[in-house]
């Protein structure tokens, strides 16, 4: 296994902030990701693809094993395929080789950055599509007990960004079995832009490469397919989520508005509202910072790094909108990315 002292973790983010890690190993394969995670006396960060975290500016004082295990088997089970992917596998080329092989199921998670064994983390979704569609199992080695098991669908906690997996250390991810359903068209397209780009009607279906390129393309002109020469994609993708609000909560909002909110029925009775839709309305136009962050110029949700910035800076543009927002609306909005040494 490869071992480094006061490795530099900034390069390992899209952000490409945050200060060094004590000790950086790095992990080929599960075995050694096992042996990594189990052998280190210090604290450990599990870090892949680095597009969810922000790191403090003083770094990690501990371990950051850094998940480079890769590769697929694909099994036939009754109507559905299943594939399990290596936790350290690149999420795209995941989709990417779906698509090429006429499995549908993936298709809306195009471009999406990092690592297919980080995607259960926070129930990865764009598009009208959550890996919690078609995650069948995923393989852990649970820190608790020390053993290495395979966890079913329904014990995964799966809800929107969330899972039993956030917000804990317990779980190292080893790999992830999708089944995904054999044919050249994707299921219902449930994403109303998306489908309109594709001329098809709501729930429609279309040829999964087609679906595959218009995410793209719809993803690019947000700033959210990693670009080394576009800034407006040096971000965590979404900084905030969209707020879930229960009855009460709405109706304080709408009472504070004097035109209809975007709004999706979320169950138990609650709404679900557009944080990028609320942020404008709080005042913070696309582009708005200062001293090395703003946000991106082409969606209010990323907080991107134009150079120069630092980590604190960035929180403290997330604070500032986060603020402005719970002053105007009521409404609290919660980070996405996980945050390594800071609090928001
Ligand atoms: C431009 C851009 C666009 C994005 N768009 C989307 C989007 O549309 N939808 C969406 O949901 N997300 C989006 N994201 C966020 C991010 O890409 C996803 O959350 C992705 O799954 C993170 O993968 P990663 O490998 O980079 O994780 P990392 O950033 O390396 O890690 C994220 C968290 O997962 C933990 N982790 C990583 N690997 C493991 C493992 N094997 N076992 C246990 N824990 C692990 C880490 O400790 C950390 O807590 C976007 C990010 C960017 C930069």
């Amino acid at each position: 296994m490869q071992v480094e002292s006061k490795a530099k973790l900034a390069p390992l983010t899209t952000l490409r902030l945050g200060g060094p890690a004590a000790r950086l190993v790095v992990a080929r394969d599960a075995e050694e990701l096992v042996a990594a995670v189990t052998g280190s006396a210090e604290p450990v960060l599990l870090l892949a693809g680095g597009s969810n975290v922000v790191v403090s500016d003083a770094g990690f004082a501990g371990t950051v094993v850094l998940v480079r295990s890769a590769g697929v088997r694909a099994q036939r089970r009754g109507e559905l395929v299943e594939v399990t992917a290596e936790a350290g596998h690149s999420w795209d080329d995941l989709v990417a080789y779906a698509v090429a092989e006429d499995l549908s199921g993936l298709e809306c998670l195009s471009g999406i950055p990092g690592s297919v064994g980080a995607t259960p983390i926070q129930n990865v979704g764009a598009y009208g599509q959550e890996v919690s569609d078609t995650i069948r199992s995923v393989t852990v080695l649970d820190r608790h007990t020390g053993e290495v098991r395979s966890m079913a669908a329904g014990e995964c906690g799966f809800g929107y960004r969330h899972s039993a997996f956030r917000g804990t250390d317990r779980y190292a991810v080893l790999d992830v079995t999708y089944a995904l359903r054999p044919g050249r068209s994707s299921g219902g397209l449930r994403y109303g832009e998306l489908s309109r780009v594709l001329g098809v009607e709501p729930d429609g279906s279309a040829p999964l490469g087609d679906v595959r390129e218009a995410v793209l393309a719809l993803r690019r002109g947000k700033g959210m397919v990693i670009d080394e020469h576009d800034l407006d994609t040096r971000s965590v993708g979404s900084f905030f989520t969209n707020p879930v609000l229960d009855p009460d909560q709405w109706a304080e909002l709408r009472r504070r508005l004097d035109e209809d909110p975007p709004q999706w029925p979320e169950p138990g009775g609650r709404t679900k509202t557009s944080a990028a839709w609320l942020i404008e309305r709080a005042g913070f136009a696309k582009g708005y910072g200062r001293d090395g962050v703003a946000i991106s110029s082409k969606h209010t949700l990323a907080l991107t790094h134009r150079g120069g910035g630092s980590t604190s800076a960035l929180l403290a543009l997330a604070r500032e909108i986060r603020d402005g927002v719970l002053a105007r609306f009521g409404v609290e909005l919660v980070n996405e990315p996980i945050l390594v040494g800071e609090k928001l």
